[in-house]
């Protein structure tokens, strides 16, 4: 490995055990996850040295790549087995596409940014995670075509469940989404069994608006 491949996987070990084991991620397969994939590939090359903090990045459009302890949050909340077919809302940088690309066997993502999901397919292409479907559309209709998932991660907040999603999620399949305001938010996740749904709260959380058809109104 070169020089700068080296300090990256350095700086993802250091992220993994500070940012992750030390808040009680304990899935070993989720924090492998999170020592491979390259944070860095999907940030702004300005912001590459910030790759790896404890914080939100801006991709563009005012959209934000996640702190890499909520993507792992989430991740982790959703139980994922390797032959899962996964569905996430809000493609944006593609870095959370690639986090579940290494744990299921499919993850279909959809981004509503036009911008934003063209130079996400690029980088996921770049990196060859052939395992991921990119879609230009509304995600807050889910993806009906290729319905049902396993397991469904919304990176936007809404207002509300959006109905279609817990329409495309199969018996035993799980979802996380942030619901409430657009100024903060309550991670919910959802479990789906033959008597209905079941949901649990995972904290508050803040994440930039889920626009569409069963969202917020854009602006
Ligand atoms: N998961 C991303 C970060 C998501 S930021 C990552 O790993 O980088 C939230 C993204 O959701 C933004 O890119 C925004 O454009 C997108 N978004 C908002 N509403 C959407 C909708 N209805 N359908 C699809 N994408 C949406």
């Amino acid at each position: 490995m070169e020089v700068s491949g080296r300090r990256y996987q350095s700086l993802r070990e250091s992220m993994v055990k500070n940012q992750m084991e030390s808040r009680g991620i304990r899935d070993p397969k989720v924090l492998e996850a999170f020592k491979k994939v390259p944070r860095h590939e999907f940030v702004n090359e300005s912001l590459i040295d910030q790759a790896y903090s404890d914080h939100p990045l801006p991709i563009g459009d005012q959209q934000t790549i996640s702190q890499p302890y909520i993507v792992a949050l989430m991740t982790e909340a959703l139980q994922i087995d390797s032959d899962d077919r996964v569905l996430e809302i809000g493609t944006g940088s593609g870095y959370q596409a690639a986090i579940l690309a290494e744990l299921a066997y499919r993850v279909y993502t959809v981004e509503r940014n036009r911008t934003l999901y063209e130079k996400a397919r690029k980088t996921i292409e770049k990196l060859g995670y052939y395992n991921i479907i990119c879609r230009y559309g509304d995600g807050t209709l889910g993806w009906k075509e290729e319905a049902p998932f396993d397991a469904i991660m919304v990176t936007a907040g809404a207002p509300e469940i959006p109905g279609p999603l817990v329409d495309q999620l199969s018996i035993g399949g799980r979802m996380v989404i942030p619901v409430g305001s657009t100024s903060s938010q309550m991670m919910i996740k959802l479990y789906r069994d033959e008597q209905g749904v079941h949901e649990t709260e995972l904290g508050g959380c803040r994440f930039v608006k889920l626009i569409g058809q069963r969202g917020w109104k854009a602006d």
